[in-house]
């Protein structure tokens, strides 16, 4: 037992005791849970499924959707930065995805909190989602979801990806020239080609809405933002944003290889690696601007 005063109010299935919501989105609401036999602490995710008012085609792709995202986690557990799927469960109206219960919170509610990082504690953050984003890429699901909500943080900070519920599969979404067409994702982190409506290489509009992250993170704001959508998708596409000050040199020209609004001259996921960024050593730079 523990010294909380966490109060459960459902039993869910007789395997999980349900607490207070930790987020919610669309479809979904996420809630602390204990498991009723180890007494180990959790997330449940329940997913609903469509109900009466909508068409048999909603149906089908709600349906779909929540049968990719789990599909998705399954395909790729096994990394340390990604969430860990430990048990599902299904209601006549529900999917439960339960998952590890990332005490830290997400990457958004710890920038709202603490505000900007400073450039080790970003790169160590930014590290930690690439590789979990090469993982994925190389168990061919990508994620088109990258944005601060969908990273999770343990209790020692780490991060963990979460949130599949839009990814596509390399094999079942793309076209034979490995492109889709489907527009998906958060306005402010989506990549231009896909806001123009082009066809699209969805593993390079992961790096684009990882340039976002990486960008937020430091500045503390987003690179693209404006009173209106709109405005926003404009300056999205137009591909400006300026770098606040006290972006380190390195740190600017990563960036700027990530939101490169041609997708064919983005830097790849696999290079990011390579980026003297991920190789800096705080304060022994050779070169300071
Ligand atoms: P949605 O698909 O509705 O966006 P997410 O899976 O992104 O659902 O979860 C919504 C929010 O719930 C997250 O942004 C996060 O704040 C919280 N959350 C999700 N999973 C966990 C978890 N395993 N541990 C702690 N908080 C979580
Ligand atoms: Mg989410």
């Amino acid at each position: 037992s523990t010294a909380s005063a966490e109060i459960y109010t459902k039993v869910l299935q007789g395997r999980y005791e349900l607490g207070r919501v930790l987020g919610r989105g669309a479809s979904s609401k996420v809630y602390r849970a204990r498991d009723v036999r180890t007494g180990v602490h959790v997330a449940v995710k329940a997913v609903r499924k469509p109900h009466h008012p909508c068409s048999p085609e909603d149906a089908a792709a709600a349906r779909r959707s929540v049968e990719r995202e789990l599909a998705a986690l399954r395909r790729v557990q096994g990394h340390p930065h990604v969430v860990r799927l430990l048990d599902v469960l299904a209601s006549r109206t529900t999917v439960y995805l339960v998952l590890d219960l990332a005490r830290g919170g997400s990457v958004q509610s710890a920038l709202e909190e603490r505000g900007r990082s400073d450039e080790p504690v970003a790169r160590r953050l930014f590290a930690q989602l690439v590789s979990a984003l090469a993982h994925a890429h190389a168990r061919g699901v990508f994620h088109r979801d990258v944005k601060p909500e969908n990273l999770l943080l343990d209790e020692r900070a780490d991060v963990k990806l979460t949130d599949f519920g839009l990814c596509a599969f390399a094999d079942r979404q793309l076209g034979p020239d490995g492109l889709t067409g489907t527009a998906c994702g958060s306005p402010a982190y989506v990549a231009p080609e896909i806001l123009l409506k082009k066809r699209y290489d969805p593993g390079k509009a992961d790096v684009w809405s990882c340039g976002v992250v990486l960008f937020s993170l430091t500045a503390g704001y987003l690179p693209f933002n404006d009173g209106n959508l709109m405005g926003m998708y404009r300056k999205i596409c137009s591909g400006r944003f300026r770098c606040p000050k006290w972006f380190s040199m390195e740190l600017r020209s990563l960036i700027v290889r990530m939101l490169d609004p041609e997708p064919n001259s983005r830097i790849k996921l696999g290079e990011i690696f390579d980026h003297p960024w991920l190789h800096y050593k705080d304060g022994i730079m050779p070169f300071p601007v």
